[in-house]
């Protein structure tokens, strides 16, 4: 059995050496992605639920990598938080996404103005300077501060609630809106409500792939919909991707609501195409 033991210690040990070597290689080719144009950003549509309307954008992010092809955002932004990259690829992407958000007002004219929402990780939260950044990339893009949305998870602000309540309420008094992301996933969603000031949750999209057969998580979601009405709070439903899920969302009140059933991830080229009007026939 000690033998057996052994080899299997190795096993798993040359697994891990080859996970670790991986991931370094992995930074070592993100480092540098953006200067070469691998990465890219998409944009997913966030739809008004009692209307229909098409009222913003969700901005993710894409590795399109020389040799790997495709990386997903799960695997690299992990490696960009780890390594401290996010520190740097984070304001990249915000700025981008302000420039980019600007154009959509030109297809839009007269139209109500749509708004970018930007993933903000853990780690640029507690830099501190976020609210700076933030503020330069408005001035530069000439976007407004209420078009610009930011998307925090709850594991962000655990922690130190005192310094990401401080930030947020910065942001917030300059206009930016902020949403806590991944909402119900963590143990503590509801109490955090009271200690950080957020305009907005997203139902975890765990929760609304259940919706129609748990009657536990359609239960959940609508508590969480009605608790954050109450308290003046958006409600976001992520992953919609059935007709009967958005169904069910609009008639408990949710607010907006994103997923592939209501649209995919685009470039932003074709994302500008859902904005403007349909060709005469
Ligand atoms: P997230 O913020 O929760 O983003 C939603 C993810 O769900 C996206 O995956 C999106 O493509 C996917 N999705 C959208 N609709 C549906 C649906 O109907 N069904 C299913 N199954 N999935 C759907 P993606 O683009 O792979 O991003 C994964 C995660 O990576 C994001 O989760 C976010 O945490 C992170 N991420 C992406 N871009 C950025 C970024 O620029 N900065 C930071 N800090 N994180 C990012
Ligand atoms: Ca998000
Ligand atoms: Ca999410
Ligand atoms: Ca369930």
């Amino acid at each position: 059995a000690k033998v057996a033991d052994k080899n299997c210690f190795r096993f798993y040990s040359r697994a891990m050496d080859q996970a670790v070597e991986r991931r370094m290689h992995l930074e070592q080719e993100l480092r540098g992605a953006w200067d070469r144009g691998e990465l890219s950003l998409v944009y997913q549509p966030f739809y008004r639920l009692s209307d229909g309307a098409l009222v913003g954008a969700e901005t993710l992010l894409r590795w399109q990598h020389p040799e790997h092809g495709m990386i997903a955002p799960s695997v690299f932004i992990d490696v960009a938080e780890q390594s401290g990259l996010i520190e740097t690829l984070g304001p990249q992407v915000l700025r981008a996404a302000c420039h980019d958000a600007v154009r959509w007002r030109q297809v839009r004219e007269g139209a109500e103005p749509l708004f970018v929402s930007v993933n903000v990780s853990a780690r640029q939260l507690r830099n501190g300077d976020l609210p700076q950044v933030v503020a330069d990339c408005l001035r530069d893009s000439g976007l407004a501060a209420r078009q610009l949305h930011i998307e925090l998870t709850e594991t962000a602000v655990i922690g130190d609630e005192a310094h990401a309540s401080r930030l947020l309420n910065q942001l917030r008094s300059s206009g930016v809106k902020v949403w806590l992301d991944d909402f119900g996933t963590g143990f503590s969603g509801l109490s955090h409500l009271r200690r950080v000031p957020v305009d907005g949750v997203k139902i975890d999209r765990s929760f609304v792939a259940d919706i129609l057969r748990d009657p536990d998580d359609l239960a959940l979601t609508t508590a969480i919909i009605a608790m954050a009405h109450s308290l003046g709070i958006t409600v976001v439903a992520e992953g919609v991707e059935k007709e009967g899920q958005h169904d069910i969302l609009r008639d408990r009140g949710c607010d907006l609501a994103q997923g592939y059933w209501l649209g995919h991830p685009l470039p932003v080229e074709g994302f500008m195409d859902l904005l403007r009007p349909e060709p005469m026939p």
